[in-house]
């Protein structure tokens, strides 16, 4: 991440050298003045983290410069495109918050466009129909080392050329059978600049345009013709198509468009255990190795959204990560920190027992209830604050309780005093168990004197613990997620093994009979809380099916990984 920017300490955007170049074209004039970005997603599966990063950079700068950003779906192959992905692909981006006005444009809508400026190309002898298979193109394409060797049909006459173009358009012929290329040099060091294909045969129904069209542009011929029909200024894309740069200006003078539009790279944003391509992921979800495409495992935007991860939060990651030259791994560690920092700051506190003990407090009266005042949110303190209900029968967390507590563990042991938070002190009188020995119940005492937290003969009591009023609790299932991936680097998987090998059998853990302060009932669906003591949670998209609330863990308060790759275990 040498090269790539960072947010420095005041919030304020750092450089980066898309901006150094943008600050210079405005500077020279170069599109007077104007920035117009675009993004254009092919709708082949959901998006992800990597295409957040695209987003946040495209419509970020269009939004710093007072300029433009398009949406435009590349949708020049039907046999992958559908429909549900143009749709998924406008509510994660406007969730993600950014805004396209009416600039929203498909490819498809530029074929006739396209179509016509491809038959001047041939009018003006730049571009011919070939009728080599797909393996004698490879063939006669040559190597990196060695040239390649013009198709024997590459001399046609222009009205050959047209008659076949305008007949592969009318569906006369079998997919496979011609092709149009750009006539440009099969000697070329650049593989990318021997006469690309502009046009293959596909008879295929596409999403927009039904069976009109029998052939299709590929990208390279689609994209900057496209980029520059809508008056984009400058044009980003990921490092893979830095080699394709030359053919981009190429089409752009052969096409004689009065507008040139720039072509900027930038790398690919990577996350260690994490995999950031549609196909991969496409793969989880038909292998039915997670639940679909927002399954909140996934770094779909979907997905993170159901994780209950804030748009702000993947802003706020974005920005800091910065753009690069040069392709690097980011440390996933960073994204978590930034969801943590955003959550921190929105989630109201709440009181949740996830794995439940049941703790009698003998000595309260029976049948009595009362209230506590509990802060919302430390962080805020507009947030206010809200009552909780305390009664006889509690729940703490099992984990809160030792029978044999070792030296450093400060909370609820035998004969041992806790806080409990907001309420009272109480004592462990006596352990219950059930015939396999196991712990059942704690019969406790508290101290009247305690409330709130204060004793009046000013004893120390070192830890707070969480808890819930059995009567009063809502009884919830809470999904615990984790990473997906085990393993930093899943797609350089060796050895004969596959990303697939290294799915966290860890990442979903369903706990079910959690106790939740009463309050969370009416919580609504994709709202975030902090449990206090144990991380982040939202409130699932899909209720159960008596309408109870399913929550899911978004992130823990601290980072366990770290620690766990310290100490190895
Ligand atoms: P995938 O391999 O996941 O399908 P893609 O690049 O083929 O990715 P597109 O739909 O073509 O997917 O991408 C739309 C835009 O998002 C492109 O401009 C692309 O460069 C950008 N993009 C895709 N993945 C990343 C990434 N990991 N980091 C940054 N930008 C990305
Ligand atoms: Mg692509």
């Amino acid at each position: 991440m040498s090269e790539s920017a960072t947010k420095s300490e005041s919030g304020e955007k750092a450089s980066n050298f898309i901006r150094s170049i943008i600050d210079a074209d405005n500077h020279s004039g170069k599109h007077q003045g104007r920035v117009h970005m675009r993004f254009p997603p092919e709708p082949n599966g959901y998006l992800h983290i990597g295409h957040a990063k695209s987003i946040c950079l495209n419509f970020g700068l269009a939004r710093e410069y007072g300029g433009l950003c398009n949406l435009r779906f590349d949708d020049t192959n039907p046999s992958k495109e559908e429909l549900r992905y143009v749709d998924s692909m406008i509510e994660d981006i406007r969730w993600l918050g950014f805004d396209w006005g009416d600039r929203l444009f498909f490819a498809s809508d530029y074929f006739a466009r396209l179509y016509e400026l491809a038959r001047q190309m041939v009018e003006d002898g730049l571009a011919y129909v070939d009728s080599l298979s797909a393996a004698e193109m490879r063939d006669y394409r040559g190597t990196l080392k060695e040239p390649g060797r013009n198709s024997p049909h590459r001399d046609r006459s222009v009205a050959e050329n047209l008659d076949l173009l305008g007949r592969m358009k009318a569906g006369e012929f079998d997919e496979g059978a011609h092709v149009l290329r750009a006539k440009i040099d099969m000697a070329a060091p650049n593989i990318n600049m021997r006469d690309p294909v502009m046009y293959r045969i596909l008879h295929a129904e596409h999403h927009r345009t039904g069976n009109d069209w029998h052939i299709y542009p590929t990208y390279d011929w689609t994209h900057g013709q496209s980029d520059s029909f809508e008056g984009v200024t400058h044009s980003l894309c990921t490092l893979e198509f830095e080699d394709h740069r030359p053919l981009y200006e190429w089409f752009l003078d052969a096409a004689k468009l009065p507008h040139r539009p720039q072509q900027i790279e930038f790398a690919r944003l990577n996350l260690d255990y994490t995999i950031t391509s549609k196909r991969k992921l496409r793969q989880l979800v038909e292998e039915g190795l997670v639940d679909g495409w927002d399954d909140p495992r996934m770094p779909t935007i979907s997905g993170m959204r159901r994780r209950g991860i804030p748009p702000a939060a993947i802003r706020d990651f974005c920005e800091r990560v910065g753009v690069a030259k040069r392709d690097g791994k980011v440390d996933v560690s960073m994204l978590e920190f930034s969801i943590r920092s955003e959550l921190n700051k929105q989630a109201p506190r709440v009181l949740a027992v996830l794995k439940p003990l049941r703790v009698v407090i003998e000595n309260y009266p029976e049948g009595q209830t009362e209230e506590f005042d509990a802060v919302n949110n430390p962080e805020d303190a507009s947030a206010g604050t809200r009552k909780v209900p305390f009664s006889r029968v509690l729940y703490i967390e099992r984990d809160d309780f030792m029978e044999e507590p070792p030296r450093k563990f400060f909370r609820l042991g035998p004969g041992r005093e806790v806080r409990l938070k907001y309420a009272y002190y109480i004592t462990c009188k006596e352990v219950v168990k059930n015939e396999a020995g196991e712990i059942v119940e704690l019969r406790c005492s508290y101290d009247p004197e305690s409330r709130g937290g204060n004793t009046p003969d000013g004893r120390k009591v070192r830890g707070t613990i969480h808890w819930v009023s059995a009567e009063h609790a809502l009884t919830c299932d809470v999904k615990l997620y984790d990473r997906l991936f085990s393993v930093p680097r899943p797609e350089s998987a060796q050895d004969g093994k596959t990303f697939l090998d290294y799915l966290n059998p860890e990442s979903l853990k369903l706990l079910e009979g959690c106790k939740l302060e009463p309050g969370l009932a009416s919580a609504s669906p994709g709202s975030s809380w902090q449990f206090e003591r144990l991380g982040y949670f939202c409130v699932d998209a899909d209720a159960t099916d008596d309408g109870t609330p399913v929550f899911n863990r978004t992130i823990t308060l601290r980072d366990t990984w770290a620690k766990i790759q310290q100490t190895g275990k």
